[in-house]
């Protein structure tokens, strides 16, 4: 048996496609995903409001949202399976495609949403805090009232750390940038705006090494990363702007990645290098990573794989035959 399209990832990616090709017709299989590479339902299921995702006028809580994408993607015609993808072939065609669960199917075409995650310095209390102040994401959760008008953290010296701080001065009182050494390693125009933003406070060579407060999280400590001293800072919020991790280690040797690990795909489309694979969401796109931009990735794959299978092979007659 060989199935039309394989879906590899549930993220806003994964159930979109899975839902715009359910209802093409082909009879879509995703591999949800189980434990690599985040949970099924992807990045959203560790937030709680969403108020961003259009449709929802007075928010939704992430884990609310992908179980309706879930359950239209399962309308449309998906086949779910919640199992991790651990190997892909795809020098050989049909492509093979192997879960941890030892199941091996074939597939005419491939469309890979595996996102990525974002890195954490998993400090004492981050779990606890998770949500409430520490966040991995300025542009989701920086409207959140916790952090009106009060004094927030950014960790990171890099391009994104620097435009989170500046993203973030439109509601906080106060940024205060900790950057591990004495360098910003932002671009030259980024670090003027940042060290001429009398909104942020720039504390060089800090490491944050825990966090406290008492429901919400109050404060962080701070070591000196040449002098080894601790100090606390008293702030609202937390945020890790220290780069994310696409999770891509399965495509390695087998599609081109740039050199962050990200899938390389073609101009506005979600071809990648592999004709018959195509790669949407976070897994391809380390600028704008949303879930709006990952549903939408995920709609032009399934079109685009759509395309390009009635072009390639009579796949609606064999399959629905
Ligand atoms: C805490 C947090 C809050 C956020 N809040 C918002 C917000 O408010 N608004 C917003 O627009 N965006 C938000 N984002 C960003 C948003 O979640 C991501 O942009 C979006 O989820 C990316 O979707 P995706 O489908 O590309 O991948 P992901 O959501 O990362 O999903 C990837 C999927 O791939 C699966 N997977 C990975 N490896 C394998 C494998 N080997 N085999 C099978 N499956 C695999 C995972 O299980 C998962 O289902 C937030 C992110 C975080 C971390």
């Amino acid at each position: 048996m060989v199935e039309n399209l394989v879906i590899i990832g549930s993220g806003p990616a994964g159930y979109t496609a899975a839902i715009y090709a359910g209802r093409a017709q082909l009879q879509p299989v995703v591999f949800e995903g189980f434990s690599a590479g985040g949970i099924p339902g992807g990045q959203l299921m560790s937030t709680t409001e969403v108020e961003n995702f259009p449709g929802f006028a007075e928010g939704v809580q992430g884990p609310k949202l992908m179980q309706q994408m879930r359950q239209q993607a399962l309308r449309s015609g998906a086949t779910l399976i919640t199992d991790d993808v651990i190997a892909v072939d795809f020098t050989q065609y049909p492509f093979l495609i192997a879960s941890a669960d030892l199941l091996e199917v074939k597939a005419q075409a491939v469309i890979i949403c595996t996102g990525a995650t974002a890195k954490r310095l998993h400090l004492p209390g981050e779990e606890k805090f998770w949500n409430n102040g520490i966040s991995a994401c300025a542009i989701c959760d920086g409207a959140n009232p916790l952090f009106a008008n009060a004094d927030i953290a950014v960790v990171g010296g890099g391009d994104s750390a620097v435009e989170e701080a500046l993203y973030l001065t439109k509601y906080a009182r106060k940024v205060h940038l900790l950057v591990r050494s004495d360098r910003l390693r932002a671009s030259k125009t980024m670090q003027e705006r940042v060290l001429n933003h009398n909104q942020i406070q720039i504390h060089w060579r800090s490491l944050p090494i825990s966090t406290h407060g008492d429901e919400v999280l109050g404060c962080v400590r701070i070591q000196d990363t040449q002098t080894g001293m601790v100090s606390d800072l008293t702030v609202s919020g937390l945020f890790y702007a220290i780069g994310h991790t696409p999770n891509t280690g399965l495509f390695q040797e087998q599609l081109a990645l740039d050199e962050a690990g990200y899938i390389k795909t073609e101009g506005k489309s979600t071809a990648t290098n592999i004709p018959g694979v195509w790669a949407a969401g976070d897994v391809q796109d380390h600028i704008y990573r949303q879930a709006i931009t990952a549903a939408g990735s995920g709609c032009m794959a399934a079109l685009e794989a759509e395309r390009w299978l009635s072009q390639q092979h009579s796949v609606f007659i064999s399959a629905v035959a």
